[in-house]
């Protein structure tokens, strides 16, 4: 069949793939290139955050976990198994261990834990350097015989009149696009340090340092970061870097790894995630549009379950 996809972030390309395997013909409709769009400012690591519903979204992060474990085996991809050391405040295990294969996931001991921790686990993930996987997928992408066109799309019900299908991946925009209200942006704010070679892999999503978290990449260092929600019905959707956030972001990582006193910050960048109630993933009823669309702040983690989807939704 002919499908049109709107987007090519990581939602985009992974479900335009996906769906090219599946034996389709796909053409990518976006308003900005993959280095342009909200997935290009991640970090990323596969664990869910900010994400939901949760027994979908551990479903799909499952999946996407073994592609990328696979993907690792090509040094081209961007992707590697990396152990990231989550800290926390109690010794309650995340909700996503249920998503993880057995024997990935182990307890921390005292002496793997910064100062001012009781509690903390590893876990063997994937590390998605969007700098080189961004441009791996669209590479793949056209090798498949794609189409990609630069535009802004107006109406879904418009362009949905030529192509057998289209597919609604346009991330937080899909919440204007589509006039859908529980869309919402969660502001994430990074910044970029020199690479440092031996630098752990350390986050803190609910401990004294949360919200920290510091990825070491070929490029750079990244160090996190920010997820303002809406508060009080408003929306922080200010794509400029904020120097407040910044000092504080630095604090929280040194905190964490006193080896970054020395780091110099070379960037800074903002990416509004695109939040949700819960991730939309289906079929618009009596129209050939499929969305998949809403994915917060665990767009790559879940990307390959939620493009799999997209490829069965057709079938039914
Ligand atoms: C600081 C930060 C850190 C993050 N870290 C992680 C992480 O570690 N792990 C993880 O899994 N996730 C992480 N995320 C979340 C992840 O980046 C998002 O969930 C993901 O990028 C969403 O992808 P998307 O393709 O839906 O949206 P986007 O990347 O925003 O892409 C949307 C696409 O739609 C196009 N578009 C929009 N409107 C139109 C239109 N009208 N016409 C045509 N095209 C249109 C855009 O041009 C773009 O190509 C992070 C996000 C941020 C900001």
């Amino acid at each position: 069949m002919k499908i049109s996809v709107i987007g090519s972030g990581v939602i985009g390309l992974t479900t335009a793939i996906a769906l090219q395997e599946a034996g389709h013909e796909v053409h990518i409709f976006t308003k900005d290139l993959p280095e342009a769009t909200v997935s290009a400012v991640a970090a990323a690591i596969w664990m869910p955050f900010h994400v939901e519903p949760l027994e979908l979204v551990n479903r799909w992060s499952r999946v996407s976990y073994d592609v990328f474990e696979k993907m690792s085996e090509d040094t081209s991809s961007g992707v590697s198994m990396v152990n990231l050391l989550t800290l926390a405040n109690s010794p309650d295990v995340p909700d996503w261990v249920d998503a993880m294969p057995a024997g990935r996931f182990w307890k921390a001991a005292a002496s793997d834990l910064p100062a001012g921790y009781q509690h903390g686990f590893f876990a063997r993930v994937p590390m998605i350097e969007t700098p080189i996987y961004l441009p791996f997928l669209q590479k793949k992408f056209l090798e498949n015989g794609g189409e990609l066109t630069v535009c802004e799309v107006k109406s879904l019900a418009k362009m949905a009149m030529t192509p057998d299908w289209l597919i609604n991946c346009t991330g937080l925009a899909a919440g204007k696009l589509t006039g859908d209200k529980a869309v919402f942006p969660i502001r994430g704010q990074i910044l970029k340090v020199d690479p440092m070679p031996g630098l752990p892999y350390l986050a803190d999503d609910d401990g004294p340092n949360a919200l920290a978290y510091i990825f070491p990449r070929k490029d750079c260092t990244v160090l996190g970061g920010t997820a303002q929600l809406p508060l009080g019905g408003l929306s922080n959707d200010d794509e400029s870097p904020n120097e407040e956030d910044s000092v504080g972001i630095l604090r929280r990582c040194q905190n964490l790894l006193p080896a970054l006193a020395t780091a110099v910050v070379r960037s800074v960048a903002v990416g509004l995630r695109p939040g949700r109630t819960t991730i939309r993933l289906e079929r618009e009823p009596a129209t050939n549009i499929v969305h998949n669309y809403g994915h917060g702040g665990g767009g790559y983690t879940v990307s390959w379950g939620c493009a799999f989807e997209v490829v069965e939704q057709l079938r039914v």
